[in-house]
């Protein structure tokens, strides 16, 4: 910033970029769904830092500078922090680091070490507790004022209800999305045409701030607490103390920070988590590095905004160019049509990248985005390859406008919106892309766990003429099967074998397989539990879906208008005349709460070969399992794979039970 800049000059520039950072702020904090890319509002940010610190009788107290992001929705009660929670001031060079680090030990020269932390990609919550229990949970907000949230955070496994301590404390650290749940979520959301979460923090953000804590309880949220607010027993004075106190506690911490004693072994530890932040179960946009002496922090303070003795040093973007090669339209079970950019493959974060998701037709539109452009491409929340921006001057001279299909490209059928939905749908219930992933999702492995029944063998199905709807499966013949592409007469017993054996799966299964929206394996499992039959539960009216365990109109709406259509009652009776199984029968494996790992207490240690941690915990917690971090005399089982540490010596130490990877998978796949 030039610092020749008139006052006059720099109080327009001022008053033209206050608005729009407050309208981005707004959409970020306040709606989770920010409109553009953070470096944007960073840079954004940035100038007016400069152009305040050239004029500082241009500051107001409404300046973005001077206030902590973020609003309290009105629909949640407000708590009073009566000590603010702060933001962190960040720098984006490792000058800049150098800066902040000889002018905190040019000022204090007591300060010997820094803690080094990683700055985890989730929001800010506080937590008290009194004599050693859960009592009130709350947001950042704008730092003096948060939002009550205390039900949907008591939804989260790694917050704990009761603490090894009879304490009263109130701590603070960060929620967040874990990189798998926020890919499935934005998955999911994308196929029932919602819009998608920019990134985990907004993702965590959403989920946190529902009135209704069920939805919190399935978006497997989890935390890391890295700060004591208000606690007159801490034994430490080291912030490095802090968190091993904190973890005594019973708080999950982080556990890769690390104490610094020059800038560097600062600087080693950012390049090494670069490079590890790939590979790390949650989204990491930087790193925290803190004044390590607690009585130094106190010393050196904080300004409206941020403490002085932190700071955060901001990864740059990890991008890359590449060029888009053509659009491609997929259409969902549901009849969603969803464009995805095919790009020449380039290396991102770790892997391959050559296809990124545009959404929908109005996110296509708003970035413009032409084939043959030259784009930059990111992975939001370090893992979804996304475009983040094109660049015109590389685009060809011959390039014309994408233009959106009007027609399914699966079965030629005029593409709609259906209400205000940003999402292009298909609704010919005869379309064979339609119908081929509705076929997938009916085998598999929570509904009729047909096995052997994938994509491929389904697409050859139709292919084929062997089936036109689900139905069409229980007449298959042995003979047919042997037409298919690699199938012997071993294969084609096997499968038929499979689907011969799904005709007597309890209704639940049933239920879920055939896909009505909003209808996953756990409402249809309570859904079935209640009604007992299909039949008895085509005859109930909205009301009583709704009221089964508080199951909600969304719900219930949606299996109403399912089974009201004449399509469905079609299928439901061809369905019932080739043997399928409509009543409520569950089996040991069917119900979680017949489930070996309900109720238990599980932690997970070491390195899993094959699934990820964050797959496991969701797979347990699905389960009804309560997956925690560390082991204790109320651990019911240890589940550990490879170079296991202390956790499975301490489990060795108590006496419980201990599993490897494989005795787990073989319990998986019953
Ligand atoms: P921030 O995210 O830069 O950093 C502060 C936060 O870091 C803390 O409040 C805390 O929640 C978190 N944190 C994570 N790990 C931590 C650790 N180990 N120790 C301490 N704190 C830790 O600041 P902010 O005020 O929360 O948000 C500002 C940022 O949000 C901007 O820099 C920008 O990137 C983004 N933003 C984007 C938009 C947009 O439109 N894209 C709008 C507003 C803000």
């Amino acid at each position: 910033m030039s610092s020749k800049i008139s006052e006059q000059a720099a109080k327009q520039k001022i008053d033209e970029i206050k608005p729009k950072l407050k309208q981005w702020s707004k959409e970020y904090y306040v709606q989770d769904q920010p409109s553009v890319e953070d470096d944007v509002y960073d840079s954004t940010y940035q100038q007016l830092v400069d152009l305040e610190k050239l004029y500082p009788n241009l500051v107001t107290s409404d300046s973005p500078t001077q206030n902590v992001g973020g609003r309290v929705l009105p629909q949640f009660s407000k708590v009073n922090h009566n000590i603010p929670l702060l933001s962190l001031g960040d720098v984006f060079s490792k000058q800049e680091l150098d800066d902040f680090t000889v002018r905190v030990e040019k000022n204090y020269p007591a300060v010997k070490q820094f803690n080094c932390e990683l700055k985890i990609d989730g929001l800010s919550i506080s937590l008290r507790y009194e004599n050693g229990t859960f009592v009130e949970g709350s947001t950042r907000g704008n730092g003096q004022i948060g939002e009550d949230i205390t039900r949907n955070l008591k939804t989260i496994p790694s917050i704990p209800q009761q603490l090894s301590r009879p304490v009263t404390i109130e701590v603070r650290g960060e929620c967040y999305m874990p990189k798998e749940s926020f890919a499935n979520l934005n998955a999911e959301r994308e196929r029932n045409g919602e819009n998608v979460f920019a990134n985990p923090r907004n993702a965590a953000a959403g989920s946190l701030r529902q009135l209704d804590s069920r939805i919190t309880a399935s978006r497997h949220l989890s935390t890391f607490m890295y700060n004591v607010a208000d606690y007159d027993d801490l034994k430490t004075n080291t912030q490095s103390g802090l968190l091993a106190e904190l973890s005594d506690l019973g708080f999950r911490i982080n556990p890769s920070y690390r104490v610094a004693d020059n800038l560097d072994q600062i600087n080693s530890y950012i390049d090494e988590y670069q490079e590890k932040r790939d590979h790390l179960e949650y989204g990491i946009d930087g790193i925290v590095v803190k004044v390590n002496e607690l009585s130094l922090q106190k010393e050196i303070g904080a300004t409206v905004k941020v403490p002085k003795w932190a700071i955060a040093y901001k990864f740059p973007p990890e991008e890359e160019e590449t060029k888009v090669l053509d659009i491609e339209w997929t259409v969902g079970r549901t009849g969603v049509v969803t464009p995805t950019a095919v790009m020449e493959p380039v290396k991102l974060a770790g892997t391959v990248v050559s296809r990124a998701s545009l959404h929908n037709p109005d996110y296509l539109a708003e970035k413009g985005i032409r084939i043959g452009d030259t784009v930059k491409l990111h992975k939001a929340g370090d893992i979804i390859p996304e475009i983040s921006q094109f660049i015109t001057d590389k685009r060809p001279s011959n390039s014309k406008p994408y233009q959106i299909p009007t027609t399914c490209p699966s079965c030629g059928a005029k593409l709609v919106h259906l209400d205000d939905e940003v999402a292009l749908r298909c609704i010919n219930p005869a379309c064979p892309a339609q119908l081929t992933e509705q076929m997938t999702h009916f085998a598999s492995r929570n509904a009729m766990d047909i096995t052997g029944l994938g994509p491929r063998i389904v697409q050859q199905l139709f292919d084929h003429h062997l089936v036109n709807d689900v139905a069409g499966l229980y007449q298959l013949q042995f003979d047919d099967l042997l037409n298919l592409d690699k199938f012997g007469e071993k294969s084609a017993a096997n499968l038929l074998n499979s689907i011969n054996n799904s005709r007597s799966n309890s209704m639940e299964r049933l239920l879920f397989g055939l896909g009505i929206r909003h209808v996953g394996a756990k409402a249809a499992r309570l859904i079935s539990e209640h009604f007992k039959t299909v039949d008895a539960l085509m005859a109930a009216d909205l009301e009583a879906i709704a009221a089964i365990n508080s199951m909600g109109t969304v719900i219930a709406d949606s299996v109403t208008t399912y089974f009201s259509s004449e399509p469905a009652q079609n299928l439901i009776n061809q369905l019932k005349s080739v043997g399928v199984n409509m009543e409520y029968t569950r089996s040991d494996e069917s119900g979680e709460d017949n489930s070996f790992f309900n109720q238990k207490r599980i932690v997970l240690t070491g390195k899993l070969e094959q699934m990820t941690r964050p797959a496991a915990t969701a797979w347990l917690q699905d389960h009804g399992a309560n997956v925690t971090s560390s082991v204790s005399k109320n651990t019911d089982l240890v589940i550990a794979g490879q170079d296991a540490g202390s956790k499975l010596t301490k489990a060795n130490d108590l006496d419980i039970p201990v599993w490897d990877e494989q005795r787990f998978i073989s319990e998986i796949n019953g």
